[in-house]
């Protein structure tokens, strides 16, 4: 075998090498150093032809969304539809030693179709940030110019959530790594699903004068909610790619239906801008 030395210091002197061949690691690639009797060269490389090939990819290591942590939150984007008529932004978190997914929310301001929120956070309690959701309101799923400036800065799971308008929302899921978005299978992301033939979409009617104008209607919409949704949710993946395919999103049998209602201080951390 050769030698590989690893550049760590720009004044190191690397050894001469004693059969004429080996290879140097820095910070802007790899090279090749040949020694002859007549010259010493270091030549840029794109690789080392005498080893075995490295393939490139990408595997998704999380285990999937629990329907209840999911549910929450598409309940939550279409509380803030209801209200605001806007998108907004959810953040995933997950404790990898207990295997828990939590939401957390940040205060943000939004407007028709934006979210602004503060800089990015870590929660502190064996919690770790993996990825971000967001909603498009009434709108369809894609990855808007923004979504990939913000999926694409922080690696991790990317979840959008759209067409709060119908009855059947649209769901994507993408894994940002590296600047590349690789789209992910629903099945793949959320428990609890059950794929189903073709749902209608129809449109609800519109949400009444009083509830929008009322001093509480946070309360009352979180109690429309409650009492109007059975826990299950309809979901259609969606996206460019998106293979149209219908699902219903489900509670474990037993579980209290009120746990997929969202946290109601949730509501008050988002702000209407002009
Ligand atoms: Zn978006």
């Amino acid at each position: 075998m050769f030698p590989v030395h690893l550049l760590s210091d720009p004044d190191e002197q690397l050894p001469e090498d004693s059969n004429g061949l080996s290879y140097v690691v820095g910070s802007n690639g790899i090279f090749r150093r040949v020694e002859t009797p007549v010259f010493r060269a270091t030549l840029r490389t794109d690789g080392v032809p005498h080893l075995a090939e490295v393939q490139e990819g990408m595997e998704y290591l999380l285990p999937r969304i629990p329907s209840v942590v999911a549910m929450r939150m598409i309940r939550f984007f279409r509380l803030v539809h209801l209200a605001h008529g806007t998108e907004a932004m959810a953040f995933i978190a997950f404790n990898p030693d207990a295997c828990e997914f939590r939401v957390e929310m940040r205060p943000q301001r939004v407007r028709d179709m934006q979210c602004e929120f503060g800089p990015q956070f870590n929660p502190d309690d064996g919690f770790v940030l993996v990825g971000t959701a967001h909603s498009h309101a009434d709108g369809r799923v894609f990855t808007s110019q923004q979504d990939f400036i913000v999926n694409s800065g922080y690696d991790g799971l990317h979840l959008t959530f759209g067409t709060f308008g119908t009855s059947v929302v649209d769901a994507m899921a993408v894994l940002a790594v590296d600047r590349r978005l690789v789209p992910l299978p629903l099945e793949k992301v959320f428990a609890g699903l059950t794929a189903t033939q073709s749902l209608e979409r129809y449109i609800p009617q519109r949400v009444p004068r009083w509830v929008r104008s009322a001093a509480d209607f946070a309360q009352r919409l979180a109690d429309a909610i409650r009492t109007v949704g059975r826990p299950v949710e309809r979901m259609r993946e969606g996206g460019p790619k998106g293979s149209g395919k219908d699902y219903f999103l489900e509670l474990p049998p037993r579980a209290d239906p009120s746990s997929a209602d969202p946290d109601p201080k949730w509501l008050g951390l988002v702000t209407l801008g002009k």
